[in-house]
């Protein structure tokens, strides 16, 4: 366990989400045209915030971080009590599956069967969208046993994201994040996601984007789609040479930027550590304080019992 990398994880993950929220849905050549590449934290964008915010990606990350040291692990009940009262602070940039899981869970349900209810009324197509990748990184520095890993940021998952393919792709990120802490390199690190996501019978689909990420086969699809993310923030932050230029990347392809550059700074913030982030990005960014802390705290963690899913 290296403590750069580990923090390079949360404040990775903070600094793509808003280098990439000035350009959420943009083309990735009218970003081109006007920006050339994304290096800079800029203000504006859809919703029209100063340099330097953040959006739900971090707002829920950091809430599924302060959990996990709350209650010395995973406590799904207390996750969904955290991301019931995050939204009903009315944040500008909410996906609509996480809006309708939260919803039944304030109506009642308990936090797996909020997920699973919010999933059954979806029809294919909107149904496995990005929106749990995006916070699940914290996990892999509050879990070091594999197995209760991969229970974790299932579980947690599921709380929003019920879907083979979102619980498995955020079993795999969080998988590829802590080899990479524990020093692995980017090859072994994506081997040993693939070889978990073939122990726990993952869906096909998950285990092919696994197999071509960092290929050159890999599509690198930038839109809201959990397995689009997942391949193409891996290929981008495990190809580049630098943490700037993997994140910039990603930024840069425009479409989901925003989640796109979180997972991607998720995990190349692992790879290069939080000395490889730019001060000109944290400097603008005010979670990055109690990121760096809850790191330490996550990584100190000795959870004894299974995640309580
Ligand atoms: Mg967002």
């Amino acid at each position: 366990m290296n403590d750069s990398r580990a923090a390079g994880v949360l404040v990775g993950l903070a600094c793509g989400d808003a280098l990439g929220r000035p350009v959420e849905f943009r083309q990735s050549d009218t970003i081109a045209r006007e920006h050339g590449r994304v290096t800079q934290m800029l203000a504006g964008g859809t919703y029209g915030k100063p340099a330097g915010t953040v959006t739900d990606d971090t707002d829920l990350a950091l809430r599924v971080a302060r959990s996990l040291v709350a209650c010395d692990g995973l406590d799904a009940a207390d996750v969904a009590r955290r991301f019931s009262a995050w939204l009903a602070d009315d944040p500008f940039d909410v996906g609509g599956l996480t809006r309708e899981a939260i919803r039944r869970y304030d109506e009642g349900a308990a936090p797996a069967e909020a997920g699973r209810a919010a999933l059954e009324d979806r029809p294919e197509g909107q149904n496995a969208g990005n929106g749990s990748l995006m916070r699940c990184p914290p996990h892999a520095l509050a879990y070091e046993d594999r197995g209760r890993l991969a229970a974790a940021a299932a579980a947690e998952s599921a709380i929003t994201h019920a879907d083979p393919r979102c619980t498995a792709s955020c079993v795999a990120c969080c998988r590829v994040v802590r080899e990479l802490v524990d020093g692995a390199d980017g090859a072994a690190a994506l081997a040993a996601a693939l070889r978990g996501a073939r122990d726990r019978d993952a869906p096909a689909e998950v285990r092919e984007r696994l197999a071509v990420a960092a290929e050159p086969e890999a599509r690198l699809a930038n839109g809201g789609f959990v397995l689009d993310t997942l391949e193409t923030a891996l290929t981008d932050a495990l190809t580049a040479d630098s943490f700037e230029e993997a994140v910039v990347t990603s930024v840069s392809r425009g479409g989901d930027a925003d989640t796109v550059g979180a997972v991607c700074g998720a995990v190349a913030g692992a790879r290069f550590g939080a000395d490889a982030v730019p001060d000109r990005w944290t400097d603008r960014v005010a979670e990055t304080t109690e990121l760096r802390g809850l790191a330490a705290d996550l990584v100190s963690l000795t959870p004894d019992g299974d995640p309580r899913g």
